[in-house]
This record gives C-alpha cells, sequence and structure tokens, in this order.
C-alpha cells in the first residue's frame, strides 16, 4: 500500500489522461431541456444506475421520443408508459419507481424548476437527494456535479478500482473514504472535477479494464504498483 496522493499527483495524473483523451464534455445533453436543464442529466444519473451507459442512453432518446420529457412530463406519465420507454436500461420497474419518485419531488415540492432545488447550499442539496427514493451517494453527485454545477466529486467503480490499483492508502471501504481522497486534494473546481471523474471512468472502461488491463499502453505505469508487477 503507498501512501495516499497529493495534490501534485492527482493533477499529474488528470493531465496525462487528458493529453491522452482531449476533453470528455461530460456529461453529455443532446437535448433541449429548455426550463428542464437538469432534467436529461438526472435522468441519466438515475437510468445508467447497474448499466452501461449506451443504455441510458437509449432510454433517454426513448423518453424524449415519447414526448415524456421534463420533470412535469414524467410525473404526469402513466407507469405503463414509463417503463414502456425505459425498457432499454434494464431495471425498468425499479427504475420507473426512482424517475416517479425524483421528479414528485422536483413538482411538489421545487415546481418543477431545478433552479429552486440546485439554490440550496451544497450539504443540505446532497442529503435533500439522498432522501428521495433511489438516489445513492453516485447519483446524488452526478446530480450535483453535472446538473447543479457544485463541487461533490463522483466516485463509481471504475474510479475505485483505479485507486485500488494504484495502491493509495484510502482509509476505509466506504464511498466517503474514496470520495475524501480527490476532494481533500484538489480545489473545488466544477469543471476540473467534471472532466476528471469521466476521464477516470474512460481510462478504467478502455485501459484500466477489470480483466486483462493493458497496462502496456498505460500513461500511469510509473506510478502502478499493480502494473509494473503485471
Ligand atoms: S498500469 Fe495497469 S493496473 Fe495500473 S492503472 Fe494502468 S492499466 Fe490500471
Amino acid at each position: 500500500m503507498t501512501s495516499a496522493p497529493v495534490t501534485q499527483t492527482l493533477l499529474d495524473i488528470y493531465q496525462r489522461l487528458l493529453n491522452r483523451t482531449g476533453n470528455r464534455n461530460w456529461w453529455p445533453v443532446r437535448y433541449d431541456s429548455g426550463p428542464d436543464a437538469g432534467f436529461e442529466i438526472a435522468a441519466g444519473a438515475i437510468l445508467v444506475q447497474n448499466t452501461t451507459w449506451s443504455n441510458a442512453e437509449r432510454g433517454l432518446a426513448n423518453l424524449h421520443k415519447a414526448d415524456i420529457w421534463g420533470y412535469t412530463a414524467v410525473y404526469e406519465a402513466t407507469e405503463v408508459d414509463l417503463v414502456e420507454a425505459i425498457r432499454s436500461s434494464g431495471y425498468y420497474n425499479t427504475k420507473t419507481k426512482k424517475l416517479k419518485a425524483f421528479t414528485q419531488t422536483m413538482v411538489e415540492e421545487y415546481d418543477g424548476i431545478d433552479a429552486n432545488l440546485f439554490a440550496l447550499e451544497l450539504p443540505e442539496l446532497r442529503s435533500r437527494l439522498l432522501g428521495i427514493y433511489g438516489i445513492g451517494e453516485e447519483t446524488a453527485d452526478d446530480i450535483i456535479l453535472y446538473a447543479a454545477k457544485k463541487p461533490s466529486f463522483v466516485m463509481d467503480a471504475y474510479t475505485r478500482r483505479i485507486v485500488d490499483r494504484l495502491k493509495w492508502k484510502v482509509g476505509g471501504d466506504k464511498y466517503s473514504d474514496y470520495q475524501r481522497l480527490f476532494e481533500s486534494n484538489l480545489k473545488p473546481d466544477v469543471e476540473l472535477w467534471g472532466d476528471f471523474h469521466a476521464q477516470l471512468d474512460g481510462h478504467a472502461a478502455r485501459v484500466c479494464r477489470k480483466q486483462n488491463p493493458l497496462c502496456d499502453q498505460c500513461v500511469l505505469l510509473d506510478l502502478c504498483p499493480t502494473g509494473q508487477n503485471h
């Protein structure tokens, strides 16, 4: 186990990944959401749970095509229509309930305007999101960082895999333990944190793969005990 990374190491890693792939412009927004500016990101963050982004993306496209688009539209849609639209994202019955719960909160408590929710201070916003059925830490941080544009570093299985393979000292096994590694070493910067998370995800998906990581092609090899012993 190596010590926890310092700021310069993290920024160096970000720069190497950025140099390799360029800015990933994450989170992608494909439709004009109008006053429901964060809807597409929040709905995507729910649909991508336990599946690939391409499956979630198909669910979003089908929602848009079916004209079930925006907090109010999802809130008013029948469960049957919602299930049909998001079938491609898997776990569609559960995800329908999650979309319903989120949009119910948005419509009944925030007039269907996400700026009203996003105006909360970050700790309160995070706590409010976590109180909604179906929104866990990763989904909440997706919404906070990419839709509300407030600095909350997103952790996921991809990021944890890279941290574990770099053998950094984490201090625990919880989401917050991994998140703290980044948040305590990086100045709050929504643009940087948004792209850094996307870079780590892309790297884990293409290079630091679960099976057969491509260590000989990895720009982090000289920092990585796992890769050097591979
Ligand atoms: S060297 Fe290998 S194990 Fe280490 S980060 Fe790169 S791909 Fe992953």
